[in-house]
Formats: structure tokens, C-alpha cells, sequence
């Protein structure tokens, strides 16, 4: 038996994917303590690790919800938000660490402050890695723009001060990217298929392409119409009033059954009467509609997309972050889906019917589908885990 500790960011889209692999690893009679947020904690003891709330320990920034869209655009108020939490966690993470001595540290890939406990102490590390992994061979095929390597350069200045407090409480970092970036030797779990992640045999083999960790649907979704469209722009960036209103004018009274998913900040009585062929929620159980779905209108959140093409959903793809917009190239690139290149009512509807009747998208997506069931998710990624620990 191992002691095996995560970290994740409150994010649904950060913490899904590692859910079946704590399941795996309490399976296999491991322990597993997770450092998350509170409205995660019942997920995460449903999965059978013991929660440790990490929300007292506020490193004091009053975020919002709009700060969401920051992190990862700006690499100096990311570098900022990691530092400051970092070290609101310091003195509760290291007392925990050398209290309950774990034999492996697994940290989402932006809850830097698990890499960094695990540096610090000297403890055998594993990223988990939500999005592609990353590195200077799939930065060119996500686009990297030279305006982008600018803006990280003009910033430098106010990164490294924060660094320099990171070193000061004894955290062994040189750089910024010692934290945000794995290098060939960090083991990561990627949650993807060697297929879909670009440019896989760039990575060493430190990297496991686990493929996406789907979580079985809790409900059953009934088809009214032969074709189904889904609508979702994830969890966060989702208040997208204007976009919803357009899907709606676009698909109302044609020959099929719509799904909108708009989350908890849209108000759903400002979007008017519905017509008969669309229902709106706040949240739906996403697998239970996925499985039934015939095209997804996605922000291509990785997991998102990583499920629809599990389904072999073909995806209309409307990203808001660049994250979602590499997600977004991939999919296209593969010809599984295509891109919303305005979001306006005739775009919407002209889009939808290309994907509902493009026959050579609709095998590309099962394509995809073929390659994320070859991976063994949830298993593959407690192998490596316990490979690291050395059991
Ligand atoms: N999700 C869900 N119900 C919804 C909308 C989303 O269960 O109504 C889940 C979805 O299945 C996925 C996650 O929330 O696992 C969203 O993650 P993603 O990476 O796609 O986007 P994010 O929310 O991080 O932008």
C-alpha cells in the first residue's frame, strides 16, 4: 500500500479526468488523500480519497469568475495567482507532507503548488495534465504567436520578482517554467490518445498518452427527434447569452432536437419562450446527452472534446481561450469537426446541417473514438503512477 496525494485547481475540467484514477489506485488498496476546494469535496470522496479543503488558505487575490479567462492568456497574473497561492499553502502543505510522508505527489499542471511542495521535499512527482501536453514541437502546431512570445518577454521582470519569493521560502525553482512546464523528464499523465495529442513521439517516454477518462453517464437521455445537436460552452468562460440566443433562433422548429447546457450565471427566463424543439438547463449529465448527440456547438474545452469524439460526436467548434483554440485546431486539423467561423443565426444553422449530413466528418470523429478506446485511461494512468512510486 502506497500514500499517494493530489492536487488540483477548482476546476471541473482539472478534476474529472483524475477521478477514475483514484478510484483505481483506492482499487488496488492504495491511500489517497486529495487537496481540492470544497464544492469538489463530494466527487472527490465519492472516488474514495480523503478530501483536505484548501479553501481557507485564500491567498487573498478576490478572483472572479472573468479572472478565469486571464489565466493562461497572461502569463504574469497566472505567474502572480500561482505564487500567491503557493504560498498561502506553504506552511499547512509542507506540516502535511512531513507529517504524512506520501510516496508520490500527483498535481494538476496549474496547481503548480503541488510540483513545487514535491520539489521542495524531495518527493517523486507526477503531472497530470488536462490539455495537450506541450512542448517546442506541438507549440509550433498550436501557433505560438510571436505577439504572444512578446508579451511573456515584456513581463519577465514582474515574474521573476515572484519567483524570487518562491526561493526565499525554500522552493528550489530557477525559473517561472521550472512550474508551468514539464520538461522530457517530468513523468506526466496526459489525459489523451497518442492520436489525438499533437506531435506524440516528440515526448519521451516519461509521458503516458492514457487516453480521456470518461466517467460512465448517471442518467438516460430520450431522443425526440432522429438528430440530436448538443449545445455546451463548458463550466467557465459560459455566460454566453448572445451565442445561445443565435443557436436557438437558428435550430427552432427545424427537424431536430436541441440541448443547451448554459450554466449557473445565464439566466435562463432571459433567453425568452423556448420552441418545442429545445430545452435548456443549467447543467446536464454531458456523457448521458453525448451518447445520444449526432453534433456538439463546443467551446472545445479538452475534455469536452475529448468526449464528444469518445462518442464520435463530430464537434462545431467555438473557442473562447487559446487553450480551447488549440483544442479547437486539432480537432479540425483531423477533420473532426469544424470550425464556427461566426456565430451568427445563418452560420449557426448552415454549420449544424453540414455536420449533421458530412458523412467523411462524421468517420473522422469515429476514428478519433477508435483510438481513445485502445487506452486503457484510468489503468494506464495508476500504472505510471505506481511505476514512479516503484511498486
Ligand atoms: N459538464 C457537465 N455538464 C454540463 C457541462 C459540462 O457534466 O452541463 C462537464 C463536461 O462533461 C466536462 C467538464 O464539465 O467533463 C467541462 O470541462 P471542459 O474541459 O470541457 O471545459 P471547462 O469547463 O474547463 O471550460
Amino acid at each position: 500500500m502506497s500514500k499517494i496525494v493530489f492536487f488540483c485547481i477548482p476546476a471541473h475540467g482539472h478534476t474529472n479526468p483524475t477521478l477514475g484514477v483514484v478510484r483505481e489506485l483506492v482499487r488496488r488498496g492504495h491511500q489517497v488523500k486529495y487537496y481540492s476546494y470544497e464544492p469538489f469535496r463530494a466527487v472527490i470522496e465519492a472516488a474514495g480519497a480523503d478530501f483536505v479543503p484548501c479553501d481557507a488558505y485564500d491567498a487573498q487575490l478576490g478572483l472572479t469568475s472573468k479572472d478565469g479567462e486571464r489565466i493562461g492568456k497572461d502569463l504574469a497574473f497566472s505567474t502572480h495567482v500561482l505564487v500567491e497561492t503557493t504560498l498561502a499553502l506553504n506552511d499547512m502543505v509542507c506540516r502535511d507532507m512531513e507529517a504524512w510522508q506520501p510516496d508520490c505527489i500527483v498535481a494538476d499542471s496549474m496547481a503548480a503548488w503541488g510540483k513545487a511542495v514535491a520539489l521542495k521535499l524531495g518527493i517523486p512527482f507526477v503531472s497530470s495534465t488536462t490539455t495537450f501536453a506541450f512542448n517546442q514541437e506541438s507549440a509550433k502546431i498550436m501557433k505560438q504567436s510571436f505577439r504572444e512570445l512578446l508579451a511573456f518577454f515584456a513581463a519577465m521582470p514582474k515574474i521573476n520578482r515572484d519567483v524570487r519569493r518562491l526561493q526565499a521560502t525554500g522552493y528550489p525553482v530557477k525559473s517561472v517554467l521550472d512550474l508551468i512546464q514539464n520538461d522530457q523528464n517530468t513523468h506526466t499523465i496526459v489525459y489523451t490518445s497518442p492520436e489525438f495529442q499533437p506531435c506524440a513521439e516528440s515526448f519521451s517516454d516519461k509521458y503516458a498518452f492514457v487516453g480521456p477518462s470518461v466517467l460512465p453517464a448517471r442518467e438516460q437521455v430520450t431522443k425526440t427527434h432522429e438528430k440530436l445537436v448538443y449545445v455546451s460552452m463548458g463550466t467557465v468562460v459560459n455566460d454566453r447569452l448572445a451565442l445561445y440566443r443565435n443557436c436557438i433562433a437558428a435550430l427552432a422548429g427545424e427537424d431536430v432536437q436541441v440541448i443547451l447546457s448554459v450554466g449557473e450565471q445565464v439566466d435562463i427566463a432571459a433567453l425568452g419562450p423556448l420552441p418545442e424543439n429545445v430545452s435548456v438547463y443549467p447543467k446536464v449529465d454531458q456523457i448521458a446527452v453525448l451518447e445520444q448527440a449526432d453534433a456538439f456547438l463546443s467551446h472545445c474545452g479538452m475534455n469536452s472534446a475529448s468526449e464528444s469524439l469518445y462518442f464520435g460526436v463530430p464537434l462545431l467548434c467555438c473557442p473562447q481561450t487559446k487553450e480551447q483554440g488549440g483544442v479547437a485546431a486539432r480537432v479540425t486539423a483531423l477533420g473532426a469537426g469544424i470550425m464556427l467561423e461566426n456565430p451568427s443565426v445563418s452560420c449557426i444553422k448552415a454549420a449544424v446541417k453540414r455536420l449533421l449530413s458530412d458523412t467523411k466528418i462524421k468517420a473522422n470523429a469515429e476514428e478519433i473514438a477508435r483510438s481513445f478506446r485502445c487506452c486503457t485511461g484510468p489503468v494506464a494512468a495508476a500504472d505510471k503512477i505506481e511505476q514512479v512510486i516503484g511498486t
